[in-house]
């Protein structure tokens, strides 16, 4: 297999199989020594301790710099996207395959997984810099790169909720095999509005038995285990934060039937599907916290998840940009490039604008939940902004193409199609709005 291995100032490419083991612990141990996050706002102390471990942190208070082992990890990502994932894309998006030997790759680096705490095996990356690496395989692939995120979304209710022994189950067979898992809550007739789920789930002596439908499950039909979420209390007055369950349910039980891949606009090799449960058996073990918590779990995943989404859309935006500022300093019009053509020109600079400005978002929503503070209002800024501009930077590349933009023998028109989803999945632009509104109108309530 071929493994990426860190030389004195460059990667070098190993073919490798004894290896395997040696160079991801290697890996994993640049990893764990990772600082847990880039952009400080930082007392003077820290700043100079920082300072101390990482000589491109030059100023001190407020800093954007990333530290040495961040700029390692990105390096890392950046050259698996760009080496293993790019050549890859076409076939996979024409074909709807699912990227299972380019994930396997990326789970022998640790590249996915990243946050799953390292008593558990995993190397315990804060999101800050798991969105760094979302971000740089976003550039390759939005299919390859939500369907290793998929695992993130799934895990998130077992990280933020789970016991230790539910952790140490299902997050740990994570880290010792690419395993795939997923997060079922949405449904056929409800997915913005998540307290109209009808899946329900009946307590019979140390079992709950569950009948449902679920809808649009990303992964759905290559996990080994779901989290699941379900209507435990019938009464329709018992308020939302009480009315619902979690769960992890273990994907090869019986009365589970998995849907066939639906076949979508864009990011065609993730792969997503209904499944349905039909007198599923689970064990009382396999809650989370306690019967009733399930809608604030389900929802308290997204301040962890709804950044990397953000730094997806952004590493989706920024490959549409260089592909558009390429193509404009090389296309020929009236005798000049066509970057020279000030209309041209300015439509790159707003596209510029708006990719730096997704980045930032992303990071500060990353940053605040690192810090262990309740990042909500960030989030859905951060993922409504970078969802927008994803498309719109998407589609001006399009437009920068001309008719070639329109041909799927260029790469603009796949990031077109992929970006659509951004405006959808882990709560809608328009949810994201109803989110910001509440948030914002909150703070001046106070
Ligand atoms: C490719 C893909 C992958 C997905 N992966 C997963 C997954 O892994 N797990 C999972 O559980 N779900 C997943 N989803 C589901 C996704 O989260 C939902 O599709 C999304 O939340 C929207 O729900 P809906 O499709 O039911 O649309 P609806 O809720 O029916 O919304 C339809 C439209 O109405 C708007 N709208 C709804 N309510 C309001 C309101 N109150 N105010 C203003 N506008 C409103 C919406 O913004 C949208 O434009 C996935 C979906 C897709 C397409």
């Amino acid at each position: 297999m071929w493994l990426w291995v860190r030389g004195s100032d460059q990667f070098a490419l190993f073919r490798a199989k004894g290896a395997t083991t040696f160079v991801t612990m290697m890996l994993k141990k640049v990893f764990r020594a990772g600082l847990q996050s880039g952009i400080r706002l930082q007392s003077t102390s820290a700043a100079a301790a920082t300072a101390a471990s990482n000589s491109n942190a030059g100023s001190f208070g407020f800093s954007f710099e990333l530290t040495d082992q961040q700029k390692e990890f990105q390096q890392l990502a950046r050259r698996f996207a760009r080496e293993e994932m790019i050549p890859a894309v076409p076939a996979y998006d024409r074909s709807g395959d699912y990227p299972f030997p380019i994930i396997k790759k990326a789970w022998e680096l640790g590249l996915v997984n990243g946050h799953i705490p390292q008593e558990y095996g995993g190397m315990g990356l804060s999101i800050f810099d798991s969105c760094l690496i979302t971000e740089e395989l976003a550039y390759a692939c939005t299919g390859m790169q939500t369907a290793m995120e998929a695992n993130s979304l799934g895990q998130m209710p077992v990280i933020i909720a789970g016991s230790d022994a539910q952790k140490r189950k299902y997050l740990g067979r994570m880290t010792e095999e690419p395993l795939m898992c997923a997060y079922c809550v949405t449904e056929p007739g409800a997915g913005s509005d998540v307290a109209g789920i009808k899946t329900r789930a009946v307590k019979m002596g140390d079992e709950y038995v569950v009948n449902g439908q679920k809808m649009w499950i990303t992964n759905g039909g290559k996990a080994n285990w779901y989290f699941l979420l379900a209507r435990t209390n019938s009464d329709p007055k018992c308020s939302t934060g009480k009315a619902f369950t979690g769960f992890i349910v273990d994907a090869d039980t019986p009365g589970i039937q998995v849907g066939r891949k639906e076949m979508n606009m864009g990011q065609r090799c993730s792969d997503t599907r209904g499944i349905t449960f039909e007198d599923v058996r689970i064990p009382k073990e396999n809650v989370l916290i306690a019967e009733g918590a399930g809608f604030k779990i389900a929802m308290g995943a997204f301040d962890n998840t709804r950044p990397p989404v953000a730094a997806g859309a952004t590493g989706l935006a920024q490959r549409a940009l260089d592909e558009a500022t390429h193509y404009a300093m090389e296309r020929k019009t009236f005798g000049k490039a066509i970057a020279e053509h000030q209309a041209v020109s300015f439509l790159l600079a707003e596209m510029a604008m708006k990719v730096e400005l997704a980045r930032m978002a992303y990071q500060r929503s990353a940053w605040e939940v690192d810090q262990g503070r309740r990042n909500t209002y960030y989030a859905s800024i951060a993922k409504a902004f970078a969802g927008d501009i994803a498309n719109q930077v998407a589609s001006d590349a399009v437009q920068v193409f001309g008719g070639n933009g329109f041909n799927s023998e260029y790469p603009v028109e796949k990031l077109m199609r992929d970006a659509k989803i951004y405006q959808i999945y882990e709560g809608t632009a328009q949810i994201q709005r109803l989110i910001i509104a509440r948030e914002h109108l909150g703070r001046y309530k106070k």
